[in-house]
């Protein structure tokens, strides 16, 4: 079994493996598509037990970037680096300023930005070597800095859509389970409160567990106990593959719907919870808030631009449950066939270029 067969259902168009022993960068950028327009994806800062885990999770998180990107709207096409954190101590600016130079070389083929493991500071080291990166601090109220409130109103708008599909009402009155309270969860907390919905949260930081619960009269759920809580909609804003074989039976929420990336462990957990009679709304379908204020920041757009397009989820949500009803099947694989639809149906070489 190749890589490919194991990471990304479909193969990526290029992959770039990166060493620069002076700064200990030792990394992968996988171009998963370009065909929409330069591969956007953050930059992963990971441990990894060797190079051959660390090139699969790039190829899985590159492909996930084209379907998300293909799903906004956005003239992105989808790619992803990911770097193993060195064992010994190393400059940390000196790695980001290598892995610039690195994406500097691709000439505007690959975007980066933020991902888990990396934050503004190394952003702006790699700005030092490329223009092609984005995350950086925003300035003069143009878009830019933490993304997270985006994807949360994203996240809120595709929830709304959902409740009205599922249970014919409002977020008003409902009890929605949050799993992590970081930067995405807490601000989705402050949407659903406003929403009048009651709320059940975990997070392992107690202290901030206790803060939300004390703003927000939330319940605190065991981090442990929060997938099988009593409630109608169940939001993951912390980690991937919690939804499995094992999780899934002791789901009682009629509705998924959250921000954490690859919340489906396995394809067959989404067709799972169809069986169940669950609403999976598909992760990288309500989480493209975040990317959608990368891509402005890139291509210089303004923030009410952002703003229209991550109002729009609910709508994109729609079409993605649409196509779901009418083809007969989950909403995860109709997102998946949407995705590859669009990247297909533009010609190979239209925007092969840097923005
Ligand atoms: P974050 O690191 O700020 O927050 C994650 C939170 O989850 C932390 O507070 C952490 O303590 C908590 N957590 C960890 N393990 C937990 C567990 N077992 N149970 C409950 N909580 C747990 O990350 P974030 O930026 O809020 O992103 C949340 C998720 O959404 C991630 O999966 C991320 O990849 C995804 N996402 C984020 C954005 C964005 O704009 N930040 C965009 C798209 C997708």
């Amino acid at each position: 079994m190749s890589d490919f067969d194991q990471a990304a259902a479909v193969p990526p168009e290029a992959v770039h493996m990166l060493s620069d022993p002076d700064s200990g960068l030792e990394g992968v950028i996988v171009l998963h598509s370009t065909r929409l327009g330069p591969a956007a994806g953050g930059c992963r800062f990971w441990t990894y037990p060797g190079p051959q885990e660390m090139r699969r999770d790039a190829l899985r998180l590159a492909e996930g970037m084209a379907y998300k990107n293909a799903m906004a709207d956005l003239p992105l096409g989808g790619g992803k680096a990911v770097i193993r954190a060195p064992e010994g101590g190393f400059d940390r600016a000196r790695l980001f300023a290598a892995f610039g130079r690195a994406v500097d070389r691709l000439r505007g083929t690959y975007v980066t930005a933020e991902d888990a493991g990396t934050g503004v500071t190394d952003m702006q080291a790699v700005s030092g070597a490329t223009r092609h990166v984005a995350g950086l601090a925003a300035s003069e109220g143009r878009p830019g800095g933490d993304p997270s409130p985006w994807t949360a109103l994203g996240v809120f708008l595709a929830m709304q859509e959902a409740a009205r599909r599922k249970l014919g009402t409002g977020l008003d009155g409902l009890t929605v389970a949050v799993q992590g309270l970081g930067h995405v969860g807490s601000a989705l907390c402050a949407l659903l409160h406003e929403a009048g919905a009651r709320l059940i949260v975990s997070e392992p930081r107690s202290d901030v567990a206790a803060h939300v619960a004390c703003r927000y009269g939330a319940m605190i759920s065991h981090p442990q106990m929060i997938v099988e809580a009593k409630c109608d909609v169940f939001a993951p804003c912390a980690l991937g593959a919690v939804l499995n074989a094992r999780s899934i039976p002791k789901l009682r929420a009629a509705i998924v719907c959250g921000a954490a990336n690859n919340v489906l462990a396995s394809e067959e957990d989404g067709d799972r919870l169809a069986e169940r009679g669950v609403l999976y709304a598909p992760d990288y379908v309500v989480n493209a808030g975040g990317i959608i204020n990368v891509c402005a920041e890139y291509l210089g757009w303004s923030q009410e631009e952002v703003e229209t397009r991550v109002r729009s989820t609910g709508d994109r949500l729609a079409a993605v449950l649409d196509h779901a009803e009418r083809s007969a099947t989950a909403p995860h694989r109709a997102a998946d066939a949407l995705a590859r639809r669009r990247i297909a149906a533009v010609h190979p070489r239209a925007h092969s270029r840097a923005a």
